[in-house]
């Protein structure tokens, strides 16, 4: 398959190396230069060919499932799964290791429902057996939540290991593929789960505005009546969309229009592999670049996802965070800062409207910044690594 040429940015913007909002192609931009009445019949087959295309995209299974979009950003729709299929009286088990497996049990604390963590830390994966023994100690737990991508780390966490272990077990898989999906195949056949979750401005190098839940349409009529919440009810949602084909209030429009021509380009390029090949491609040529200058990543290879990775930062006393991310800011590349409690570290995403030529200049701009910092020797604290490896052999 050939692999897509990108054009830079046409409006002067930097590149986003931020998994999202991230940068988006033109076309995707442009696409929200009119207004569209929410009520309106064509209004109304764009939210059509949105959820058909977003269901397709599941492959062979697909029509065991229905797609919710929802208004907000990724969380709502994490919200509003988890609120609606997780009963009033059933309980959850979070599979956490890192930021937003500890927003998804913030989530259903809030939605007041009963929950317990399993927390790995910063970035160690939940494991099957461990899952299972948990299992089968509490009966009650009726429904696993488990990230696809964690992207406070960058970790791919083992999806098809956990699922069998949820399984096996007889509960409900949740899971929030918020910066996967699109990317990393989720086949129904092989893998068996109730719903995921993810948004506009993810993989799918859309605008931000809204989130979508792929569940089981048995799932989500048995889930009636379960919503903690009103605007976040997804089976309302479903429900309205279904009898008349409109969002329940105010659709985000230009943003679905942008969306609905990202889905196209997703399609041109090959769809979920070709989307996957070019962001491991680009994963593949930073990494390789970045270890050339001496940095490290946090995670080991198996680990790595092709979304995102966690570099440690340089030991040497003459490397800051902030004059790192100016210098690379003035080279055209926005910057993450890491979210490990542990140690220093910064995040480079690899998805967005690049690919691996322009991943090469992130290398170089790289290397430019820190002559200009004076930073000779780009190798991470001793400790750092030493912890590291530690927790490497304990996975
Ligand atoms: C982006 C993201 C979310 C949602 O974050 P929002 O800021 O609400 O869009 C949730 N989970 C994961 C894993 C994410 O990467």
């Amino acid at each position: 398959m050939q692999m897509p040429t990108f054009e830079p940015p046409r409006l002067g913007e930097p590149y986003l190396l931020t998994p999202g909002p991230l940068t988006t192609s033109y076309e995707v931009k442009e696409a929200m230069l009119r207004d569209w009445g929410s009520w309106d019949g064509d209004f109304r087959a764009m939210t059509a060919e949105l959820r058909a295309r977003l269901v397709a995209m599941l492959g062979e299974g697909s029509d065991a499932f229905t797609c919710v979009p929802m208004q907000g950003s990724g969380s709502f729709s994490v919200e509003a799964m988890l609120g609606t299929l997780v009963p009033k009286h059933g309980k959850a088990l979070v599979l956490a290791n890192g930021a937003y497996g500890q927003r998804a049990a913030d989530s259903l604390r809030y939605a007041v429902r009963a929950v317990e963590v399993l927390d790995k830390g910063d970035y160690l994966p939940p494991r099957g057996p461990e899952i299972a023994a948990i299992l089968a100690a509490d009966p009650a737990i009726t429904h696993v939540v488990a990230i696809h991508c964690e992207t406070s780390s960058g970790i791919l966490n083992p999806i098809p290991e956990i699922a069998q272990a949820v399984e096996a077990a007889g509960r409900a898989l949740l899971i929030d593929s918020m910066s996967a999906f699109g990317a990393i195949p989720l086949p129904p056949t092989q893998i068996r789960y109730q719903a995921i979750v993810s948004s506009a401005n993810k993989c799918i190098e859309g605008v931000p505005g809204f989130g979508f839940v792929l569940v089981r349409t048995d799932a989500l009529e048995a889930a009636k009546g379960n919503a903690h919440s009103l605007a976040l009810d997804l089976y309302a949602q479903w429900a309205t969309m279904e009898k008349t084909g409109q969002w329940r209030y105010t659709p985000p429009t230009h943003a679905v229009a942008a969306f609905l021509t990202a889905l196209h380009a997703h399609e041109a390029e090959g769809g979920v592999p070709a989307r996957g090949a070019r962001y491991a491609a680009n994963r593949d040529t930073l990494v390789a670049g970045m270890r050339g200058l001496g940095f490290e990543t946090l995670l080991e290879d198996r680990w790595l996802s092709p979304i995102i990775t966690t570099f440690f930062c340089p030991a040497d006393p003459a490397f800051a965070f902030q004059p790192f991310y100016d210098g690379m800011k003035a080279r055209g590349f926005i910057i993450y800062p890491g979210k490990l409690t542990e140690v220093d570290s910064f995040r480079l995403g690899h998805i967005g409207r690049m690919d691996s030529a322009v991943m090469a200049r992130v290398v170089q701009a790289v290397a430019e910044t820190l002559a200009d910092m004076g930073v000779t020797d780009a190798t991470p604290p001793a400790a750092a690594l030493e912890e590291r490896n530690k927790q490497a052999e304990a996975a």
